[in-house]
């Protein structure tokens, strides 16, 4: 589907909303009804039509049509933010006794998901190095139901082979579940190299300005279906009217932010490879990345997110380094308009700076949509303060 019916028209019935150009915000609840006949047939297909919000409202529907074209699966479903998405596309797999292969070191709250809260529940998951496919072929066993990747994640981005662990999926009968965040669909196309689910925090990229927390799964409508009726409307995560509102309109910019932010990111990384104090650089297009081939196998752009190890000697140089920072802002998330630094430092207990599995003297920067001479000139200020 051409992307600019995608975002200026899909899903926009502008003629039974008085020619709006921008969609109306249905903020109601419930919906009403002519006839109790009506009423029964509405009830009768409550994830397609306004019958309670919990369910389906209008303007999260335009929203959910236009997320499903861009990852080209069948249907979208959209929550209140990326871990409930995760939560519910996990818990939808699962029973009591079955068996999860997951990336190891995926995104923190996917972490304790799988480590501390499904094991209550009696299911157990084994963490592979994902750098080669066969980790996840050699951990699978009768009781395995989902293989679960991050690819790259968001810390180190390190990649999976998706196509090469999608295939093992299927001839041992698992569903995939990939978390795309990172990329989204305009960067890489989960759907058509076979994942069953594809996940993303939309509070990053896809609504992009650091007003919203959201998230949502794309999958086939068979698969929808199940999760409308089981995790969907039982634990309820769903997003706000108002919320999906603003995510149409974050949405109509995506491309041109994307295209800044990655243009912005492979030109200062150009000028910081050569930096006496920049000790390696982490970004999947970067030539150094030991998976580089891979990554420009499977993705088409790398964003605005990577980060630095830095050569010093104590963990308080990194702190300097980042305090001394003017314009980029000292925060977690990414994918607004605002550039970001989180230095692994500001993870780990100060004690004990062993308890994160990356290391401490990296720092994860996220390019923004200002200036990136701007930006430049503000990195090597405060590096200049390193000695
Ligand atoms: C932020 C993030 C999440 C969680 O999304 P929220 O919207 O914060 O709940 C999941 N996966 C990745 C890779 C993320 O960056």
């Amino acid at each position: 589907m051409n992307l600019s019916h995608i975002l200026f028209e899909l899903g926009e019935d502008r003629e039974n909303y008085k020619n709006a150009v921008s969609p109306p915000v249905f903020q109601s609840s419930n919906f009403c009804f002519n006839s109790v006949e009506e009423m029964r047939s509405k009830l009768a297909e409550e994830m397609d039509y306004p019958f309670y919000t919990r369910g389906h409202n209008p303007t999260v529907a335009i929203l959910r049509k236009k997320l499903a074209a861009l990852e080209g699966t069948e249907d979208a479903l959209v929550f209140g933010s990326g871990s409930a998405a995760v939560a519910a596309a996990v818990l939808s797999q699962v029973k009591s006794g079955d068996h999860i292969v997951s990336v190891k070191n995926p995104y923190s709250w996917t972490n304790k998901l799988f480590n501390r809260y499904l094991k209550r529940f009696g299911v157990e998951t084994t963490f592979v190095d994902g750098t080669d496919a066969e980790n996840y072929r050699k951990a699978i066993r009768p009781e395995t139901k989902i293989l679960y990747l991050e690819s790259p994640n968001s810390f180190s981005f390190e990649l999976q082979d998706i196509e090469a662990v999608v295939k093992i999926a299927q001839t041992h009968n698992c569903v995939t579940i990939l978390d795309n965040s990172y990329s989204t669909p305009l960067h890489q196309n989960a759907s058509d190299m076979g994942v069953d689910i594809i996940v993303h925090s939309a509070t990053k990229y896809l609504n992009g300005h650091s007003d919203v927390v959201a998230g949502l799964l794309c999958c086939n409508r068979k698969i929808a279906e199940h999760i409308f009726e089981t995790e969907y409307m039982n634990t309820g995560g769903i997003l706000s009217p108002h919320d999906a509102w603003l995510m149409i309109r974050g949405l109509r910019t995506l491309p041109l932010r994307l295209k800044q932010s990655t243009a912005s990111t492979h030109w200062l990384l150009e000028q910081l490879e050569k930096h006496p104090k920049v000790e390696r650089i982490h970004y999947p297009l970067h030539p150094s990345h030991p998976q580089f081939k891979l990554a420009q196998k499977q993705m088409t752009g790398a964003g605005g997110l990577f980060s630095l190890t830095l050569k010093v000697h104590t963990p308080e140089e990194i702190d300097k380094f980042c305090n001394a920072l003017q314009h980029f802002l000292i925060a977690c998330s990414w994918g607004g308009h605002e550039s970001l630094v989180f230095p692994v430092a500001g993870l780990c207990d100060s004690a004990n700076y062993s308890t994160s599995p990356h290391p401490w003297n990296m720092v994860r920067f996220y390019i923004g949509l200002e200036e990136k001479e701007y930006l430049l000139h503000d990195i090597e200020q405060a590096l200049t303060q390193l000695k």
